[in-house]
């Protein structure tokens, strides 16, 4: 009886402290100022409530997250950036998902560890970052030893990332644009390439250099992707070129050819269609020529729509 009291009380607490961040939203870029707790949504689609959309086993991340179990991922509902070419649309415009609790999340975690995930991933978490520390923190306590995935548009605050310290062990974050007026088209954030390198500087902080398991399993560091899209190769060789000049091989460079034209996107003069080889092998070829050496790339049939996973709160 006194346990159950003082585990109650503790939890009150926990949740007294979100609602007052939540009050006047500022965890992401955005910096809307809503009040998520009075059920306003902000720019993310999302007020206070944790909405995921699915927990599963993910086999199509990068080999060092995959590995041959598959990636704890935790889809979680929402977007605070909200490209236009979107290929998870029916979760970042929250169109589903399940509300939860911090708890159920934190028992969500060992149920993907039960399941033999190699990782925790948590997919586009920024929204939910207060929530999410807190049941890192209730896992912790309860022992979860799988290395934590924060996998993330690059659209991040420092000062949320600093929340964060010492609880996420792998930064995957998307570094999307180098050019202000690109963001600002496909992202409506212009500010998106300071933002993004001012994130990635504070997650390489935080996780320096890479280490891996024995059996070859990322443990800790920062693997960063870039998207190559359809009429923007050159947009990519300065994403890649400022990585490397800034980071050298003490990341993961994480090339991407797997742009897949959503409906949407039929009539967009350059972004109905998907890159072709020739592009992505000129990307490649400059990475190259740069002397990259850690870095992964994909093979020729990764833009299906049959990768995209289905969002049906499995395991939620
Ligand atoms: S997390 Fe959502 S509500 Fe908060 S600032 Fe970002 S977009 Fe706005």
């Amino acid at each position: 009886m006194y346990y159950y009291l003082i585990v109650h009380l503790s939890l009150e607490r926990v949740m007294i402290n979100l609602f007052n961040e939540l009050k006047a939203c500022t965890i992401c870029p955005r910096k809307c100022g809503v009040n998520r707790l009075d059920g306003k949504l902000g720019y993310c689609r999302t007020d206070s409530n944790l909405t995921v959309s699915r927990a599963a086993l993910h086999q199509w991340e990068e080999p060092v997250i995959s590995g041959t179990n598959g990636s704890g991922t935790v889809f979680f509902s929402g977007c605070s950036l909200g490209c236009i070419y979107c290929q998870n649309h029916l979760i970042s415009k929250a169109e589903n998902g399940k509300k939860i609790s911090v708890e159920r999340l934190c028992k969500i975690f060992f149920e993907l560890k039960e399941k033999g995930a190699h990782n925790i991933n948590l997919v586009t978490p920024t929204h939910f970052a207060l929530h999410i520390i807190k049941a890192l923190e209730l896992a912790n306590k309860q022992g979860l030893k799988l290395p934590i995935v924060y996998n993330t548009s690059g659209y991040e605050s420092a000062d949320t990332l600093k929340m964060l310290e010492g609880l996420i062990d792998v930064y995957l974050p998307d570094f999307k644009y180098f050019s202000s007026d690109i963001a600002k088209e496909f992202s409506f954030a212009p500010d998106y390439p300071e933002i993004a390198k001012a994130a990635i500087a504070e997650m390489y902080r935080q996780t320096g250099k890479f280490s891996f398991s024995a059996s070859g399993m990322i443990k800790k560091g920062l693997i960063v992707r870039h998207l190559v899209l359809p009429g923007y190769i050159e947009e990519s060789k300065k994403v890649i070129k400022y990585l490397y000049d800034t980071f050298s091989d003490n990341i993961f460079i994480s090339i991407m050819n797997q742009y897949t034209p959503m409906p949407a996107m039929k009539n967009h003069p350059q972004l109905h269609r998907k890159l072709t080889t020739f592009e992505y092998e000129k990307v490649i070829d400059y990475a190259l020529s740069l002397g990259i050496e850690n870095a992964f790339v994909q093979d020729k049939n990764t833009a299906k729509e049959s990768f995209i996973p289905e969002f049906n709160c499995e395991g939620v």
